[in-house]
C-alpha cells in the first residue's frame, strides 16, 4: 500500500525515518518492544472506525458483532495466559488501567502505599505530579540502600503505622521478581487490598518465568506493549472475581455487584468513552502469539540475555542496583563512572544505542539528570540477539561511558551498532 506516500509525502517520510531509526539502532529501553506484522496489521486496520461503547453483547452502538468477536477473543486469550477469571482489555494505557482500579477500590482521599518513584515505582503509584498523588493520600516504601530490594520489615512497619486501604506492588525499574507473597502477608495483616502492577514483567509471568500474582493479589493491572509484545495499551485482571465489600447495590435489582462489574463500569463510562477496537483486536492477536510455545522460548531468551548483559557489566566494575537481575531489566548506578544518566543517555543515543536515564535508589540528582540508566533486553531479543551479542553490546556501551565526548569512539561504536542491526534485520517489508 502506498496511499500515504502519495497523499501525504511529508508524513510518509516521517514514518519511514522512524522505520529506519527502529531498524538501525539498538533499542535497549526496558519498556519497549517490536510488535509482529500481524499485530501491526490489526492495529492499522479498519476497526479504528468503530464506535463500541459498552462491552461485548451490551453496546451502546449497532454494528458491533465483529468487534465483539475480537474483544471476546482478547479476553478469553488473556484469561488463559494469566490464569485469570476476569479481564478487562479496554484501558487505553497502563496508566488508565491503574486509574480505573484505584477509583474502583478507593474513595478519593484514601491512603495508598506504593514503591517510591525514585526507587523504581511508577508515576501512577502515588507520585504528587500524577492523579494518583493528587486524588489519594500516599505513603511510599523504598528499597534497601545496599541490596536494592524492597525491605519488608519497613513495608510492614509503614503499613501498620499508616494503615493504607490499598497496597501497590510492582514498578518500572525493579530488576528483581516482585515479591507477591510478602506483600500479601502484610496486606492481610492490616486488611488492605493488594494490587499488582505487572506492566513490565507481564510477558515473563504469562510464560511462567516470573511468579504469578494471581494467587496473592486482589487485582492486577498491566500494559500490553512491554514484555508482552502487543500493541500499546492496558489491561485489568482478577484471578478470582469477588463480591464488592462496599455494599453498593444495583439500583433496580437490589443486588450487590461484584468487583468485576464495578471495574467494568469504572473503565467505561467512569474514565473512558469508546474503546480502541483496533487496538483491542491487536491485543487479541498478540495474546494468541503469547500462547504459542515459541513465545516462551522468546521470553526465556529475554531473561538469559539480561543475565548475560548484567554479568558482563559486573565484570567491568559497573554497579547494578540489587547486584543483577531476575528479569529483563538492569538498573545501572553510574556514580563510580563519573557520568550522569542524562549524559550517558545522550552519548549512547549519538552512537545508535537507545537507553533511558533513570533515578537510582537514594539518587541525589534530579529526575532530569539522574545517576543511572535503565537497560532492558525485550526489544533486542525480538530481533534475535543472543548472549554472544550481549557481550558486544556491553563492550560498546562501556566504550561510550568511559569517554562520552570522543567523537571517534562514538562513530566507531555506531558503525558496529549498524552492522549488528544489519545482521539481525527488522521490519524489512516496511521499507520501499
Ligand atoms: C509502563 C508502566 C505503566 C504505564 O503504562 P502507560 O501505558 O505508559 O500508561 C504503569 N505501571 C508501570 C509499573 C509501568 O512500568
Amino acid at each position: 500500500m502506498n496511499y500515504l506516500k502519495d497523499a501525504d509525502p511529508e508524513l510518509y517520510n516521517i514514518l519511514m525515518r522512524e522505520v529506519v531509526r527502529e531498524k538501525a539502532t539498538l533499542e535497549l529501553i526496558a519498556s519497549e518492544n517490536f510488535v509482529s506484522y500481524p499485530v501491526l496489521e490489526m492495529a492499522g486496520g479498519v476497526m479504528t472506525n468503530k464506535y463500541a461503547e459498552g462491552y461485548p453483547g451490551r453496546r451502546y452502538y449497532g454494528g458491533c458483532e465483529h468487534v465483539d468477536e475480537a474483544e471476546n477473543l482478547a479476553r478469553d486469550r488473556a484469561k488463559k495466559l494469566f490464569n485469570a477469571e476476569y479481564v478487562n482489555v479496554q484501558p487505553h494505557s497502563g496508566s488508565q488501567a491503574n486509574m480505573a482500579v484505584l477509583l474502583t477500590f478507593l474513595k478519593t482521599g484514601d491512603l495508598i502505599m506504593g514503591l517510591d518513584l525514585a526507587h523504581g515505582g511508577h508515576l501512577t503509584h502515588g507520585s504528587p505530579v500524577n492523579f494518583s498523588g493528587k486524588l489519594f493520600n500516599v505513603v511510599s516504601y523504598q528499597v534497601d540502600r545496599k541490596t536494592g530490594r524492597v525491605i519488608f520489615d519497613e513495608v510492614r512497619k509503614l503499613a501498620k503505622e499508616h494503615r493504607p486501604k490499598l497496597i501497590i506492588c510492582g514498578g518500572s525499574a525493579y530488576p528483581r521478581f516482585i515479591e507477591f507473597q510478602d506483600f500479601k502477608n502484610i496486606a492481610d495483616e492490616i486488611g488492605a487490598f493488594l494490587m499488582a502492577d505487572i506492566a513490565h514483567p507481564a510477558g515473563l509471568i504469562a510464560t511462567g518465568l516470573h511468579p504469578s500474582p494471581m494467587p496473592f493479589c486482589d487485582v492486577v493491572t498491566t500494559t500490553t506493549h512491554k514484555t508482552l509484545r502487543g500493541p500499546r495499551g492496558g489491561m485489568i485482571m482478577m484471578g478470582k472475581d469477588m463480591e464488592n465489600p462496599f455494599g453498593v447495590v444495583a439500583p433496580k435489582s437490589g443486588r450487590v455487584k461484584n468487583m468485576s462489574e464495578l471495574i467494568d463500569s469504572m473503565v467505561m463510562p467512569g474514565i473512558q468513552g469508546g474503546p480502541l477496537m483496533h487496538i483491542i483486536a491487536a491485543k487479541a492477536v498478540a495474546f494468541g502469539e503469547a500462547l504459542q510455545p515459541s513465545f516462551k522460548v522468546y521470553t526465556n531468551q529475554i531473561v538469559k540475555n539480561a543475565q548475560a548483559l548484567a554479568d558482563a557489566f559486573l565484570k567491568k566494575d559497573y554497579h547494578l542496583v540489587s547486584g543483577g537481575t531476575d528479569t529483563h531489566v538492569i538498573l545501572i548506578d553510574l556514580t563510580n563512572k563519573g557520568i550522569t544518566g542524562k549524559a550517558a543517555e545522550l552519548a549512547l543515543e549519538k552512537a545508535g544505542i537507545t537507553v533511558n536515564k533513570n533515578m537510582v535508589p537514594f539518587d541525589e540528582r534530579s529526575p532530569f539528570v539522574t545517576s543511572g540508566i535503565r537497560i532492558g533486553t525485550p526489544a533486542v531479543t525480538t530481533r534475535g540477539l543472543k548472549e554472544e551479542q550481549m557481550l558486544i553490546i556491553c563492550d560498546l556501551i562501556d566504550q561510550i561511558i568511559v569517554d562520552p565526548e570522543n567523537d571517534n569512539i562514538i562513530n566507531h561504536v555506531n558503525a558496529t551498532v549498524k552492522e549488528l542491526c544489519y545482521s539481525f534485520p527488522l521490519y524489512d517489508d516496511l521499507l520501499n
